[in-house]
């Protein structure tokens, strides 16, 4: 089943590529669809990985150490944006071109903040059988960026955070998988400009604001 294409890297995670982080608890691998500059996937290996999420992090020691490696995750993809698209702002490189050889400042500027750049979550419902957390870069410009549920997925209340496991059992969230989600309009994340469902334009659209954003 193409559903549970997700098994074989908790299986067998040497045999991948695709696998960046290896321990006991998880293994951290690259989207083979991509829907952001950078996509990473924690597949936890627990016996419990084929349970729904929700039920899944019902127990507290299994999302205890995932989160853990969630923030691992996160790391990653903050030292791979870091890669990409350089340590400083816009403005303190400014700052540093400009200050005085003879003079240098006294406390040098911090590097940008790439962890503020990062969404985490799981799927509402998830379309792939083995437990996954994604984590990736906010910018969602990727040419696997096809159709608006692939947008929407991402920046709707349908990605949920580890935060709010384990869930209530009253929890609206339970319920989203029947709601309109998909079908709500493309807001662009970062200025809210609304496009309707009109995924092209919002595409060249997103392109835009990344190039603004990694220079940011
Ligand atoms: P879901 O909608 O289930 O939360 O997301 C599943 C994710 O798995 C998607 O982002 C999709 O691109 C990714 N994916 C699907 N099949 C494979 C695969 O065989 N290998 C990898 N590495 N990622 C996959
Ligand atoms: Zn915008």
């Amino acid at each position: 089943d193409r559903r549970d294409g997700l098994g074989v890297y908790t299986a067998d995670p040497y045999a991948y590529d695709r696998v960046l982080f290896n321990n006991e608890n998880a293994v951290i691998i690259q989207d083979m669809f991509p829907k952001s500059s950078v996509h990473l996937l924690v597949l936890p290996k627990s016996k419990r990985n084929v349970l729904h999420p929700f039920k899944a992090f019902e127990d507290p020691q299994l999302l205890a150490d995932i989160k853990l490696e969630v923030e691992r995750a996160k790391q990653m993809v903050a030292s791979e944006l870091r890669r990409k698209y350089g340590q400083f702002s816009k403005s303190e490189q400014a700052r540093i071109r400009a200050r005085d050889a003879d003079d240098p400042p006294d406390v040098l500027p911090v590097g940008r903040d790439w962890m503020k750049e990062i969404i985490t979550g799981i799927h509402a419902v998830p379309s792939m059988n083995h437990l996954h957390v994604h984590v990736m870069s906010r910018d969602m410009v990727n040419d696997c960026l096809t159709r608006s549920a692939h947008y929407n997925s991402f920046q709707t209340s349908f990605l949920v955070p580890l935060e709010k496991f384990p869930l209530p059992e009253d929890d609206p969230v339970r319920q989203i998988g029947y709601g309109p989600w998909h079908t709500v309009d493309l807001v662009c994340w970062r200025c809210k400009k609304n496009f309707s469902n009109k995924v092209t334009k919002l595409k060249a659209h997103l392109v835009e604001e990344h190039d603004q954003w990694k220079r940011e």
